[in-house]
Order: C-alpha cells, then structure tokens, then sequence
C-alpha cells in the first residue's frame, strides 16, 4: 500500500509537471488517476500549459519554467494536488469491485458495469460528478 501510494505520488506530479504532450502518454498507460486528475485540477493543467502559475498568476516563457517554478516555490500546494488526487483514486478502487470479466463501481446505491479501466476513466471524464458521489468504504 506504501509502495503504491509512493508510485502514485510520483506518477501525478510527473502528470502535473509534463506537458501536454508527455501527459498524453501518462494518460494513456495510467488511465483512471489521469481522469481524476483532470476532473480535479483540469483548469490548473491548463493554466500550467498556457505558461501561468496557477498560485500566484506569473507567466513564464514556457510550460518547463512554470513546472519549475511551481515545483520550487509552491511544493505545499503541489503536495495538495498530488494528496487528494490521491485520496479520490483510492475511494474510487475502494468502490470497485470484478465481477467475471467486468468491472463494478458503486456509486450511492447504482452498480455501474465496465469492461475496462479505460473505459471507466472515459466515464468519470464525462462524468465528473461521480467522484462526488462515492461511499467511504462501500460494502
Ligand atoms: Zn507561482
């Protein structure tokens, strides 16, 4: 559990520091904390594109500097980031559950069907609210 969290921790801030274009891949092999991410903090990837700090508003030439600056100037609030992008991926593997070839999310009391992880992330990108409806723990 340690271990994952580590790894996790890890892949989100190389999530928050890559551009667009290295995201891209991240998205691609880690589909479900990607989503969360974006769900979460999407405008704040964007800002982070567009050169601007999402804390304190500086522009910088480039996507690298402004990653470097936040990285440096702003780790309580990147570590924040990182913690409950975190904690919503967690409460979401809390409410999965396979069923055969298929993947259950429970969500209040409806049992949601996937067949992939994929797919699920898609879902929560196309519907962010979902994250605000899972349980603590579902039995
Ligand atoms: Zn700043």
């Amino acid at each position: 559990m340690v271990n994952q969290s580590a790894q996790l921790e890890y892949l989100i801030a190389r999530m928050v520091s890559s551009g667009p274009r290295v995201r891209h891949k991240y998205a691609f092999w880690f589909p479900l904390p990607y989503s969360v991410l974006k769900v979460m903090y999407g405008d704040i990837l964007k800002r982070l594109d567009r050169g601007e700090c999402p804390v304190c508003g500086k522009t910088f030439r480039s996507r690298h500097v402004v990653s470097a600056h936040l990285f440096k100037y702003h780790k309580e609030f990147v570590a924040s980031v990182i913690e409950s992008t975190i904690e919503k991926y967690l409460l979401i593997m809390l409410n999965l559950r396979h069923v055969g070839n298929s993947i259950v999310l429970k969500v209040n009391d409806k049992e949601i069907k996937f067949k992939t992880r994929r797919q699920l992330a898609e879902y929560i990108q196309r519907n962010p609210e979902v994250l605000e409806m899972l349980g603590n723990g579902g039995s």
